[in-house]
């Protein structure tokens, strides 16, 4: 099963991938995350994306083509995966689509996580991640026992350098010029739900339960009935 999360910054993408991610088995590859390690590590990725995550700006689509070409060849992905934040343009989505047709494979649910500009931002300024387990926390939502550790692994607790207002408003911006168009293209064709994450976590994860649950009940009556 390819699963295929979008929308824009401080959508949710990140905590629902992880749900989904449980409740599926799949494995679940942020984009994202998968970039920041490589800048830690300072690979030949790394290098050249650095730049353009620091600045606010979506890395290109050459270098991200590249990326999910060879993470797809991974034999670990075989059986399905829950790509978060890729693809995020539409040279990405048509290059995504190319790959997965020469495996016999497509898109089986692309779920936008729909949510307003001002709540997106207020929920990137309150972000913190755990260094240590990877969980994601808001602080104004559930402030943590022990200021600046983790409540579920007493991990240190650390806030992402581009979670700061202007590079989030510059991230807004890319999400509007190349994202919001690819949405279009996805939401023209099957498999695509939305679901609004202007709300509480956990109404959120319900509706996403609620989704998984239908889309298991159609696929197991699609094949009992052959
Ligand atoms: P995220 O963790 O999803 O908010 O991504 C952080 C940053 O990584 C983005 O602001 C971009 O600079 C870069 N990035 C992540 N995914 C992509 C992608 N699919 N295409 C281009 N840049 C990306």
């Amino acid at each position: 099963m390819i699963v295929l999360l979008l929308g824009a910054p401080g959508a949710g993408k990140g905590t629902h991938a992880a749900r989904i991610a449980d409740h599926t088995g799949l494995p679940h590859i942020s984009s994202g995350e998968l970039l920041r390690g490589a800048v830690e590590r300072k690979t030949e990725l790394g290098l050249k994306a650095k730049e353009h995550m620091d600045a606010g700006n979506l890395v290109p689509d050459e270098f991200m083509l590249r990326w999910i070409e060879e993470l797809l060849d991974d034999p670990a992905y075989a059986s399905g995966i829950i790509l978060d934040g890729f693809p995020r343009t539409i040279p990405q989505a048509e290059g995504l689509d190319k790959l997965l047709a020469e495996k016999g494979l497509s898109t089986d649910l692309v779920l936008l996580l729909d949510i307003s500009q001002d709540a997106a931002a207020d929920r990137l300024l309150s972000r913190v991640t755990c260094g240590k387990c990877g969980a994601i926390h808001n602080l104004a939502q559930k402030p943590m026992k022990v200021p600046g550790i983790c409540d579920a692994c007493g991990g240190e607790l650390e806030t992402r350098a581009d979670d700061v207002r202007e590079t989030i408003e510059k991230r807004f911006g890319e999400f509007r010029k190349q994202t919001e168009p690819m949405i279009e293209y996805y939401r023209s064709r099957g498999n695509f739900e939305t679901i609004n994450t202007d709300r509480p976590v956990e109404v959120v994860r319900k509706d996403v339960q609620d989704l998984l649950d239908r889309i298991s009940a159609a696929t197991s009556s699609g094949s009992a009935t052959g």
